[in-house]
């Protein structure tokens, strides 16, 4: 069995310093890339699906890379999250979002809610609160027009612990929504303890409507279940007409996907929320 190990560890060797170097790369290039500002937000309407008012936007970071161009969130927001870089990259983030909206309220958006998506170390930082806290004093965001998005199971990987946080959050008076909904496995009586506002649907769910009625059973079910504990509900990644009218139909009268728009830079989503009106 020795022989064998060894003979494997030979054999895997240079694939692994291979992926390590390239790991330690990438990691040295997002320390630089957060202190050089190479970090920006688009944002992506969240919109009434019955009439298409706008009722708000999620701010969606990228990463403008001198050699690589635009990087979506996926290549680097693992990496980050491991190293722990996440917590001031979250933190950059936002207070980014919570100063573009009130911008942008400051312009007579005054409606608009800005949902930030949290990753679980931000959730496990003890500072936290205090670091939203502070954001909103500096942006001078309304608490009531900021929307953390955090997935099921940051929140099931940290059950006690994050139940005071988002107790404490929700007492600032914050909006906490429930992202990528019905792909984790929260039980009915642990969600009704959260101090939550809304569920997303994740896009899963939403992709294959009205093709796959197994989906459509999952989403008619979440939004019955968001009824049931009065809790708001929007669906993401709507892309079709006919998804947009199933949803209206189960209930889901908030939505978010291409069908509205894409996720733009700040001032092209500025200039398209002007001709909105
Ligand atoms: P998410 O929070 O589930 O965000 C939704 C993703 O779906 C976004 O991808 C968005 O561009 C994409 N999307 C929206 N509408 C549609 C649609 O109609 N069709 C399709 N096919 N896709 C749609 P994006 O921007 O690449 O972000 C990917 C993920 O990266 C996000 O998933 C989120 O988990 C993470 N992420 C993005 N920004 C941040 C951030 O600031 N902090 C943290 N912790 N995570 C972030
Ligand atoms: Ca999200
Ligand atoms: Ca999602
Ligand atoms: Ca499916």
């Amino acid at each position: 069995a020795k022989e064998e190990g060894r003979n494997t560890y030979r054999f895997y060797t240079p694939s692994l310093t291979q992926t390590a170097r390239e790991r330690l790369g990438l990691e040295a290039r997002l320390h630089r890339a957060l202190a050089s500002e190479e970090f920006v937000l688009h944002y992506q309407a969240q919109i009434d699906m019955r009439d298409g008012r706008l009722i708000g936007c999620e701010a969606l970071v990228r990463w403008h890379s001198a050699t690589e161009g635009l990087v979506a969130p996926d290549r680097f927001i693992p990496l980050a999250e491991e190293t722990g870089l996440i917590v001031p990259l979250g933190e950059w983030v936002l207070r980014q979002a919570c100063a573009d909206c009130q911008s942008w309220r400051a312009r007579g958006l005054t409606d608009l809610t800005v949902a930030v998506n949290l990753s679980g170390r931000q959730l496990r930082s003890p500072d936290l609160v205090e670091r939203v806290t502070r954001v909103l004093r500096e942006t001078g965001l309304p608490a009531e027009r900021l929307k953390l998005e955090l997935t099921e199971s940051m929140i099931m990987d940290q059950r006690e612990q994050a139940l005071e946080r988002l107790r404490a959050l929700k007492a600032l008076g914050v909006r906490l929504s429930i992202d990528d909904f019905g792909t984790g496995y929260s039980s009915l009586a642990y969600l009704k303890r959260l101090p939550i506002d809304e569920l997303k649907i994740d896009r899963d769910f939403v992709r294959d409507i009205p093709e796959d009625s197994s989906d459509m059973e999952i989403a008619a079910t979440i939004i019955a279940m968001a009824r049931n504990l009065r809790l708001n509900v929007i669906a993401e990644g709507v892309e079709t007409p006919e998804q947009c009218d199933f949803l209206i139909r189960q209930g889901c009268t908030a939505g978010q996907g291409y069908l509205f728009g894409r996720p733009l830079p700040a001032e092209a989503f500025a200039q398209v929320m002007r001709a909105c009106g």
